[in-house]
């Protein structure tokens, strides 16, 4: 099973796709998780990401491209995997496209979170509160200002990945206004069907 995520931030995608991870036992591919990680790590690809990451702005195309391709010819990737954040402007899903037609594999499903933007800042607001409260660190880009940014990418960049893939009959919505247990639900139903 090999699967996009596609919603704004906050849309809950990092949920359901780990929830999808453990059903279906392939990896959840976050391109904001790896990112972080190599921040931490302060590696080159962190270095360049930081600073674009905090402001809410979307690190170069070619920068996570080239993050995904080398990820998914991972052994544990073979049998299908879950891209959360990935592709996020039309030239990555281009681009992802021409990687899988190179690997000979497909994509099973396109999923987009739909969610009302007004809500989104709140839940944004209760996942840095629940962080400090769980003594956890909180993301660096989970500040108004920056989510505000985020937002807008998402509109601006994001938005029209959902259009490409209409385009080619393989989106399929979900809403996720949904409780967490019932977007679950209507994601198996899609996946089954
Ligand atoms: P969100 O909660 O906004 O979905 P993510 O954890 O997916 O956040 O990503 C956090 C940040 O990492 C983004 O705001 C962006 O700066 C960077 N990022 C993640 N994925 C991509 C991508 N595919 N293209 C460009 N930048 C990305």
């Amino acid at each position: 099973m090999r699967l996009v995520f596609l919603g704004p931030p906050g849309a809950g995608k990092g949920t359901q796709s780990a929830r999808i991870q453990e059903k279906y036992d392939i990896p959840q591919l976050s391109t904001g998780d790896m990112l972080r990680a190599a921040v931490k790590a302060g590696t080159p690809t962190g270095l360049k990401a930081k600073a674009i990451m905090e402001a809410g702005g979307l690190v170069p195309d070619e920068v996570v491209v080239g993050i995904i391709s080398d990820r998914i010819d991972e052994p544990d990737a073979k049998n299908g995997f879950i891209l959360d954040g990935f592709p996020r402007t039309v030239k990555q899903a281009e681009a992802l496209a021409d990687i899988l037609l190179k690997k000979k594999i497909n994509l099973d499903a396109v999923i987009e979170l739909k969610v009302d933007h007004n809500v989104l800042i709140e839940r944004i607001e209760r996942r840095a509160a629940e962080s400090a409260a769980k003594g956890e660190a909180i993301r660096a880009d989970d500040n108004p200002d920056a989510f505000r940014k985020r937002l807008e990418a998402y509109r601006e960049q994001t938005a029209p990945v959902s259009a490409f893939y209409t385009s080619k009959g393989a989106l399929k919505a979900v809403d996720g206004m949904a409780a967490i247990d019932d977007v679950t639900a209507q994601i198996n139903r899609l996946l089954e069907s």
